[in-house]
This record gives C-alpha cells, sequence and structure tokens, in this order.
C-alpha cells in the first residue's frame, strides 16, 4: 500500500514537472554573452524554450508567471573551482579535515554545501577533488541528479593526482603511512591511476603540476612533461579532458604544452605565458578569493594592515593574464571560504582590474565553453537547460548585486522564489 502511494506520487510528480511553464520577464536579461532589456523567457519541463523581446515570445497559457521590480534574469551561474568536501580553515585546518574526518561525516557537511551553492544561484559547479573523501563526490552528484538532495549540477574530479613525494598532509612521522589528499603516482603507473579514476566515476582528471615542495616551500614542477603528456593521453582516449592546478611558469609551461584544457591557481602567470596560453585555448581559473582569505586567515587584516607579498603578486599576475586576451573563467577554489559565498571569487576579479559584465561572461558562457557545456548551460536560449536566476539590480555594473539573488531555477524546478 505504502509502496503503492509513493509510485502515485512520482508519477504525479513526474507529470507536473514535465507540462509546467513558466513566463519569466525582468528589466534586464543577461543571455551569457549580451544584456538585453525588454525580454520574455519561457520555460517548459527542464528547458528553456524561447527567449527573446517580448513582443516575439508568445506567453503559453497556464503558465506561472516570474517576475520582480528592478530585477536582472541570467543564466545559472557556474562556479568553475569549489571543494564541497571542504570547510573554511579558520574553522578546522585542511590537515584536521583530510586525517581526521570520515568520509561520511565530510559528506554530511557536502550535502549542505551543495544546497547553499546552489541556492546563492550556482546551479552549475566543477569539484575540483574531494582532498581525501575517496569518490564521495561520484556519490553526491548521483544523489543531486536523482533529486534526493538539493544541489547544482557536479562536474567531479574524484582523488585528483598527485606525483610522490609533492602533496600533503606533511610533516608527520615517516614511520606513519600518512593518507594523502590524493592519489599520488608516477610514470608508467600513471597510465593505471588515470584509468582507475576514470573507472571509479572522475569526470575529468585533475593533476597537480606543480605544489609548494621547492627546497624553501616555493612552487616548483611536480611531474614531467612527458608524465603530463602521457596522463593527458590517457585521459583523452576516454573522452574526458585534463585539468592542471599550475602555479609556477614552468609547471604552466607544461600542463599546456601536454593538453591540458584549464589552468588552475597561475600565480605566477605573465604576459609571456598568457599568450601560450590563449595560443593553446587554454581557460585560465583564477582563484582569487582562495589567496585572499588564506592570508586573511594567517592574520592579514584587509584594509587596514599592508597587503600580503601573495596578495600583491596575485593582483599583478592577473593583471597581465588580462592583458594577454588569454579566456578567463571563474572558479574560486571555494571551501577554503564558505560554500555559498562564491561571488566572493567575482567581486574580487572586479577588484583586480575585470570588467563586471566579463566578470559575468566568465561565470556563465566563459565557464560553460571552457567545460565543454555550452549545449547545455551557461547561456539563455532555446533547447538549453532551464537554470535560471533572478537578482535584484544590475550585477553587469555592479557584481555584487549577484548577492540578492531572488529566484533560482535548475532544470526546470524552482528551489529559490522570495517573494
Ligand atoms: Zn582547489
Amino acid at each position: 500500500m505504502k509502496q503503492l502511494f509513493l509510485v502515485g506520487f512520482i508519477l504525479a510528480f513526474a507529470t507536473s514537472y514535465s507540462q509546467q511553464s513558466y513566463y519569466l520577464t525582468a528589466d534586464r536579461v543577461f543571455d551569457g554573452e549580451n544584456l538585453h532589456e525588454g525580454w520574455a523567457v519561457i520555460v517548459e519541463g527542464d528547458k528553456i524554450v524561447a527567449a527573446g523581446p517580448k513582443s516575439s515570445v508568445k506567453e503559453p497559457a497556464k503558465s506561472i508567471k516570474i517576475n520582480f521590480p528592478n530585477s536582472t534574469l541570467t543564466p545559472g551561474l557556474i562556479e568553475g573551482h569549489s571543494h564541497l568536501f571542504l570547510y573554511p580553515y579558520n574553522i578546522t585546518d585542511w590537515d584536521t579535515q583530510v586525517l581526521k574526518e570520515t568520509d561520511a561525516y565530510r559528506t554530511a557537511r557536502a550535502t549542505v554545501h551543495a544546497k547553499n551553492t546552489l541556492l546563492a544561484g550556482f546551479t552549475t559547479a566543477r569539484d575540483l577533488g574531494t582532498e581525501g573523501a575517496g569518490y564521495s563526490d561520484v556519490g553526491l552528484k548521483r544523489a543531486i541528479n536523482e533529486g534526493v538532495i538539493p544541489g547544482p549540477r557536479l562536474l567531479v574530479a574524484g582523488r585528483a593526482i598527485v606525483s610522490t613525494g609533492s602533496y600533503g598532509p606533511k610533516n608527520y612521522d615517516h614511520d606513519q603511512q600518512i593518507m594523502l589528499g590524493a592519489e599520488a603516482a608516477d610514470g608508467n603507473d600513471l597510465i593505471r591511476v588515470v584509468r582507475d579514476q576514470i573507472g571509479k566515476g572522475a569526470d575529468f582528471i585533475k593533476v597537480y603540476a606543480d605544489y609548494r615542495w621547492g627546497l624553501h616551500g616555493e612552487d616548483q614542477p611536480s611531474f614531467t612533461l612527458d608524465e603530463l603528456k602521457l596522463i593527458n593521453e590517457v585521459t583523452r582516449s576516454s573522452g574526458r579532458v585534463l585539468v592542471c592546478h599550475a602555479k609556477s611558469k614552468e609547471a604552466i609551461k607544461r600542463a599546456v604544452l601536454a593538453g591540458a584544457e584549464t589552468i588552475e591557481h597561475g600565480d605566477f602567470i605573465d604576459l609571456e605565458i598568457g599568450k601560450l596560453m590563449k595560443e593553446h585555448n587554454v581557460t585560465f581559473i583564477p582563484t582569487l578569493a582562495a589567496v585572499d582569505m588564506i592570508s586573511q586567515y594567517r592574520g592579514w587584516k584587509k584594509g587596514v594592515s599592508p597587503e600580503p607579498a601573495n596578495v600583491t603578486n596575485k593582483k599583478k599576475s592577473f593583471k597581465e593574464a588580462l592583458a594577454s586576451g588569454v579566456a578567463i573563467g571563474m572558479g574560486g577554489d571555494v571551501g577554503v571560504f564558505p560554500h555559498g559565498n562564491n561571488v566572493l571569487e567575482m567581486e574580487l576579479m572586479v577588484e583586480y582590474g575585470m570588467k563586471p559584465f566579463d566578470v559575468l561572461k566568465a561565470a556563465t558562457s566563459v565557464n560553460a565553453r571552457a567545460f565543454h557545456l555550452e549545449n547545455q548551460v551557461g547561456f539563455i536560449k532555446a533547447g538549453l537547460k532551464a537554470d535560471l536566476v533572478i537578482v535584484t539590480g544590475d550585477p553587469s555594473k555592479n557584481i555584487s548585486d549577484l548577492r540578492a539573488v531572488k529566484f533560482v531555477m535548475k532544470d526546470g524546478v524552482v528551489y529559490r522564489n522570495e517573494k
């Protein structure tokens, strides 16, 4: 009896889901590339079926009308670099999270992080590694896709790959076998590890092309160019892509030449490296917020005490990347700072010299193209997923207006609708 009731409920839900239409209007519609006034957007089921000037878009009968005063309608935002299995290091340091917290505990937290991300208007997120929580991200993604919990659509890395000796947690007694925040592999063993990660559900392969393991703790390449090429070859043949954590110029260069599609962090990008990335169609994911927030956790009083060298350097490299013309996507390394505060990265992009309009593009169309999702999300146009966000104000002029979220829809399902 109970089972029958459940089946009936699911059928009723599926029916209303497939037939429901929405007629959305806003003062401004940002379609992923351009800003329009006087537009309307029609959603049927999980898809956008029409978007354009009100005169050309016919309002369907029995649709639910959505409109807010002084509003901007945008595609669902795309977080390009999250760690849903981490939370701010000023609450619990990274070593403790990785070594002492169980995967179950971390997954419980991740479900809340996923919800906060979605409600902040980020309907898609690329997650760059569980940092010691195995393939819990693959399970989290499944629970979201099945509607068990609310969260953004996910692209997940799984464990990620590091070279032996480079990654943390570090400086424990060497008599102990310490679990690392990612999977170590080298040389020909990389072939097996890449395939194993793919088999366990990785949507892409994330590799640390360098790490702070230099003689003086500086960022130094961890893999040879040949190793990176091998990883890329094995990854590509599965129809997936390689993305690289890389800060030093040498590691970025190797990652780009090996075929990586995105460079994460890129702290030492300059004009020359930016141009090389551009030539190879590589997208830069800056993670400005991670550097800013970690500096603050270490005691920097922003706006009061002098700016730390790593923040000054990050600003300089971001400006050079801008000048080089390399595609710049949006990804903040959120997890280092609270999930749901993803817009912080976008505010820093503006603070460091990018126009708000371009920052909006970075978190929508640029990220969508960089992650091969442009036929699904990142734009408002007929045929794409109904991932839509409405905010008060005009984020194309004031990026912080993205914090004034009124409405969030993912796959045609409304998750937030503030009266
Ligand atoms: Zn990261």
